[in-house]
């Protein structure tokens, strides 16, 4: 079965054969990988195919550079792309910079942990949390 990953880079969909997901498969379009190992940052303009184009799931972290938990916990969150990915896509929204996204999904405190799959969101949990922590509760969400 191929699977929808969207690339980090370039944005273009790719199809990708879910047995080959773990082999650090490579964009058809600008060659680079589809996975880091590192959260990506999402605008506006990109956010929409990530949530809704990619069959994996999209684990959002909204954060503004003035809010201090969500400085203490970027490191965790960067740790846990390594542990979480190529099962998930870790992604940064900038909600200063990103005000429209903060708003559609009613964002109210930050940091907020947003989970989406197949275009909608289905876990959402507000407050600062460690790296083991963020990896057990996004696979407590999708097993
Ligand atoms: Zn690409």
């Amino acid at each position: 079965m191929p699977l929808h990953v969207v690339c980090p880079h370039c944005h273009t969909t790719n199809r990708v054969p879910s047995e080959r997901l773990g082999e650090a498969p490579d964009c058809g379009r600008c060659h680079r990988p589809l996975f880091t190992g590192k959260p990506i940052s999402l605008t506006t303009a990109d956010f929409d195919r990530h949530a809704g184009k990619s069959d994996v799931p999209l684990l959002v972290d909204f954060w503004a550079p003035w809010c201090g938990p969500c400085r203490m916990m970027a490191p965790a969150f960067e740790q846990a792309a390594g542990q979480l990915e190529p099962r998930f896509r870790l992604a940064k929204v900038n909600t200063e910079d990103e005000q429209m996204l903060g708003r559609r999904y009613g964002i109210r405190s930050i940091p907020t942990l947003a989970l989406f799959a197949g275009g909608r969101e289905i876990a959402r949990q507000a407050g600062a949390m460690g790296a083991a922590d963020i990896v057990r509760w996004a696979q407590s969400v999708v097993r």
